[in-house]
């Protein structure tokens, strides 16, 4: 979404909100489409005191995968953006600033990047998951491992030998 702030320009106080929906339910995170729902753009351009800024918060509710557990859950996820924008950029040197093309900026195109960036490398579905039992496969939220008692194989001849001496 392209939005026109040149009439803010040069109007200190004034301010321009904007609200708007992306699909991201193409885009692929390690081979998942979580982003099933939309996401919500809101956010406002501010002129203060003869500086522009942009502030947005892209939102959804992601359909994610625990990596603990497998277990498929709703996934709150917010990402929280500021810019300054100028009309003539000086420097090349700071991400936060942005140049405007003919007093525009692509919001869409910012928040889709900053979305994505944002994106956690790994997902729980909660922070103290317990995870899977890799003997027995049991939901370790949910029931209790059934292979404890089990001695691995290899430790039962190592306490043999043991015993011998
Ligand atoms: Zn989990
Ligand atoms: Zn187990």
């Amino acid at each position: 979404m392209l939005l026109d702030v040149s009439k803010l320009i040069n109007a200190p106080g004034e301010r321009m909100e904007f609200s708007f929906e992306m699909d991201l339910s193409d885009v692929d995170f390690g081979g998942l489409y979580p982003a099933q729902e939309p996401v919500v753009v809101t956010g406002a351009v501010r002129n203060t005191a003869g500086m522009l800024t942009l502030d947005f918060t892209a939102a959804t509710v992601l359909k994610s995968v625990c990596d603990r557990c497998l277990k498929p859950f709703d996934n709150p996820k917010s990402v929280h953006c500021q810019y300054l924008l100028t009309e003539k950029l000086e420097s090349e040197d700071s991400d936060d600033i942005l140049e405007l093309e003919n007093g525009c900026v692509d919001v869409e195109d910012l928040a889709r990047t900053a979305f994505i960036f944002e994106m956690d490398t790994k997902t729980l579905c909660s922070e103290d998951c317990k995870g899977i039992c890799p003997g027995c496969g049991v939901d370790l939220n949910q029931g209790k491992c059934i292979c404890k008692k089990q001695v691995d194989p290899r430790l039962a001849v190592l306490a043999q030998l043991l015993e011998k001496d």
